[in-house]
């Protein structure tokens, strides 16, 4: 049975994160819908948009996380990553950052300085996946996954590429280690492209056109635009015409209260104190701005 679509969800007014990041917010969005999407609980989508030269390497100061993991896609121009764990690192088209804050961790995240310094197109996506309470206060952690490490699924007609970047896309399994069931794929799809596969009837689903558009399951989404599935059937069933690149996103619900406050995500409201008293008693380290 195919999954069908729920909802093909616009691009949102956008807003900046910083002063180089201007994103789009698919979700939890202004409804509230805290659990929607669970275990992503949030995205921030940056359209493809210019920066021009800059000297200043804009982006996002020194900010605490506690509860959960930030994951970075970029599809367009770089960016750079510090953090109180001593991680740091640089992804650019096709790679992703996997950074697991859970216990507690400060870091930023900026363009990188040769980037800046040149401008260009950006292009990127950052996802909250959320921990369930057994490993919220883990150890930090971090993955820099390049596109050459993913998984990679060829369609046998040579019309497209399949990184696979968390999770397993038919028997191909991806490179990030995570702590619950996902699957995370970067379509590529040339003209004429067909593909067949299935997700979990359970796990929460949606795709992202990030370049071009394509029929999803019978319904044309276009650029920029997210296509929340129903759980139900497991069938999904792609088309273009003309090329495609997409995001797919699939998880298994984490079946656990959620209170979101500022950079945290935690279970209750006591945990969100503690994280503040935490952060406040310095044990999220040190990070120079
Ligand atoms: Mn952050």
């Amino acid at each position: 049975m195919k999954k069908s679509i729920e909802k093909v969800i616009a691009p949102p007014a956008p807003h900046m994160v910083g002063d180089g990041f201007r994103v789009h917010n698919f979700f939890p969005g202004p409804y509230g819908e805290l659990k929607r999407m669970s275990p992503f609980f949030m995205m921030d989508y940056n359209a493809k948009i210019e920066f021009p030269p800059s000297e200043h390497q804009r982006g996002v100061g020194v900010h605490p996380h506690r509860g959960f993991e930030t994951v970075t896609l970029a599809y367009h121009g770089k960016v750079a990553h510090h953090d109180s764990a001593g991680n740091s690192g640089i992804i650019g088209e096709g790679d992703v950052q996997w950074m697991t804050a859970a216990s507690g961790v400060l870091h930023k995240e900026y363009h990188e300085k040769e980037f800046a310094r040149k401008g260009g197109s950006f292009q990127m996506v950052q996802l909250w996946v959320n921990l369930p309470a057994k490993d919220k206060m883990s150890q930090p952690k971090y993955q820099a996954i390049t596109s050459a490490q993913m998984g990679k699924y060829a369609l046998p007609d040579g019309k497209g590429q399949i990184d696979v970047v968390a999770g397993t896309f038919k028997d191909v399994k991806g490179a990030a280690s995570t702590f619950t069931p996902i699957h995370v794929y970067n379509l590529y799809l040339k003209g004429g492209a067909k593909l067949d596969f299935e997700l979990p009837e359970n796990f929460n689903t949606g795709i992202l056109v990030l370049e071009g558009e394509a029929v999803l399951n019978d319904k044309t989404v276009t650029q920029d635009h997210f296509a929340l599935f129903k759980n139900s059937g497991t069938e999904i069933h792609i088309e273009t015409g003309d090329g495609a690149k997409l995001l797919v996103l699939s998880g298994e619900p984490i079946n656990e209260p959620v209170v979101a406050y500022g950079p945290f995500l935690m279970n209750t409201k006591q945990e969100i104190i503690q994280a503040y008293e935490d952060l406040n008693n310095g044990k999220f380290g040190q990070l120079e701005d």
